[in-house]
């Protein structure tokens, strides 16, 4: 298939921005640009919003469930046979090893086919009154959605929203970030291909605080759905409020890792560095706080330095490399001033810590031992491969540890005793906790955080409930 990315995808159409233009998008491996990839602004996202509302009040918002289901199951078939290409124009926008983008980017159609499979299936219910009064509920899509995707997963991202999106009825204007564009912009042609309505799904890269800004103020957008940091969280409630939309938000996390001396301690340390350095550390629900019980702490901290030093950093392109470089510079800013800081605060830094010679992004995998947890490597988001391993001792201290940040999105914990599994993870503040297992996810799970990690949930029947509206008939006889 052939992509393009010099164009926004507006109405069905692909054309040129009236407030953008074309800017070149970098390849983090090289520092370099790799081609140019449109954006938009304001007015951009006006003709967006004003198909996707024409679509809404038009063929699509008329079609049966089945119907749209149908075309859904459509792109996600076309989707499953450009996994490679898709992956590969992801990886050379953000740097991700291909052996991870082709993994994630490979379960995608699945995502598309399970929200399918949910689009006639969202029925309301009857509710007993009394014999003169019959009352019932129904459930409607809530129109118009803005989709704003971060740089780190941008197809995974738009996958988890336009899915439940589409099987409720809506239609959607994605923005992805500005850093990323190219992935969610060869969605486009997907979406042609399949022989969605136009206005259905329109694509808009532009920067946040222009194109995404007027997004959200947008009188006609009836939801937003946002990934990304909790400070642009705050800055999107406060630009929505005029207009009272709905909003849903995944926001960072600081998930704990919590290692109990009578665990499986191989799997656990296997598991536990595995998800420390996953996409390069650029993940919300990794475990970057690594809790470890004193008897097995030394053990733990050889473990990670040992694992480590297994780590192929390289050219994300090649299907040998584990890790890539950071996706962008301020991200690779970000990280290595945190690893100053880790230093600077005492924390004992095992192994890594450096920038990689060359013209990419590449940080070698970090790991700070000794680490309090209350120190800033501790508390707060890094978004890099930076581990920071914290001892405790007992269930006590590990819960007050794994519970004492802001955040709230995920957790794991490994243990040989099933009572202690159970009592943790009811104790812990987390949307999602893992047991002996980590990161393990399907379209099925609910996915989203509590605290400062994000309202609702993406994946599972929960995810369609943010794109319904519900009536409620009450009818006297
Ligand atoms: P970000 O908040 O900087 O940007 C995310 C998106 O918001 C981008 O499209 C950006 O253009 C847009 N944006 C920025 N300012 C805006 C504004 N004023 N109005 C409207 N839109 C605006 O986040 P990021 O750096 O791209 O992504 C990393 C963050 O995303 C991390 O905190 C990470 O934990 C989080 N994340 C969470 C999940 C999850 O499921 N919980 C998944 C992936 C990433």
């Amino acid at each position: 298939m052939e992509y393009r990315f010099d164009r926004l995808f507006i109405g069905g159409e692909w054309v040129a921005p009236i407030d953008g233009g074309v800017r070149p998008s970098i390849d983090p491996a090289t520092g370099k640009p790799w081609g140019d990839v449109a954006y938009g602004g304001p007015r951009d996202i006006d003709r967006a919003v004003a198909a996707a509302r024409e679509a809404f009040e038009g063929r699509w918002g008329r079609m049966a469930p089945w119907e749209r289901a149908a075309l859904i199951r459509k792109f996600a078939d076309l989707y499953a046979t450009q996994v490679d290409a898709l992956a590969r124009i992801e990886t050379q926008d953000n740097g991700r090893a291909i052996r991870e983008s082709r993994g994630d980017i490979g379960m995608h159609a699945q995502y598309y086919h399970w929200f399918a499979s949910l689009a006639d299936k969202q029925g309301g219910h009857t509710i007993p009154m009394d014999d003169s009064v019959h009352a019932f509920t129904t459930r409607s899509a809530v129109g118009v959605v803005g989709t704003i995707t971060p740089w780190n997963v941008p197809l995974m991202a738009a996958a988890w929203k336009l899915g439940p999106a589409l099987a409720a009825g809506c239609t959607v204007v994605l923005k992805p970030a500005e850093q990323t564009p190219a992935s969610s912009l060869a969605l486009g042609r997907l979406f042609e291909e399949a022989g969605f309505p136009p206005g259905v799904i329109n694509i808009v890269p532009g920067d946040g605080v222009t194109a995404g800004a007027h997004l959200v103020a947008h009188p006609g957008v009836n939801k937003v759905a946002f990934t990304g940091e909790g400070e642009t969280a705050k800055t999107i409630l406060k630009t929505g409020a005029d207009t009272l939309k709905k909003f849903s938000f995944e926001l960072g996390g600081k998930a704990p890792h919590i290692l109990f001396a009578d665990a499986d301690i191989e799997n656990a340390l296997n598991a536990a560095t595995g998800s420390a350095w996953a996409l390069c550390g650029q993940s919300c629900a990794l475990g970057s706080r690594i809790l470890v019980e004193r008897p097995i702490y030394d053990q733990v901290v050889e473990g990670f330095r040992r694992n480590a030093g297994r780590v192929r950093v390289g050219n994300p392109m090649d299907p040998a490399t584990h890790m890539g470089p950071q996706a962008h510079q301020q991200q690779l800013d970000k990280t290595l001033s945190y690893i100053a800081i880790g230093r600077d605060e005492g924390a004992e830094l095992v192994t890594g810590g450096t920038q990689l010679a060359g013209d990419g992004y590449f940080v070698e995998p970090t790991v700070f031992a000794g680490v309090g947890a209350d120190m800033r490597i501790a508390q707060e988001e890094i978004f890099g491969p930076v581990a920071a391993i914290i001892p405790f001792d007992g269930e006590d201290e590990a819960v007050a540890i794994a519970n004492g940040t802001p955040y709230g999105l995920a957790a794991g914990l490994w243990t040989g005793d099933v009572g202690r599994a159970h009592r943790v993870a009811a104790r812990i503040e987390a949307g999602m906790v893992w047991v002996n297992t980590y990161r393990y996810i399907r379209w099925s799970t609910p996915y989203g955080g509590v605290k400062s990690s994000g309202w609702g949930r993406e994946n599972g029947v929960d995810a369609l409930d943010d794109y319904l509206e519900t009536k409620t008939t009450i009818v006297s006889t």
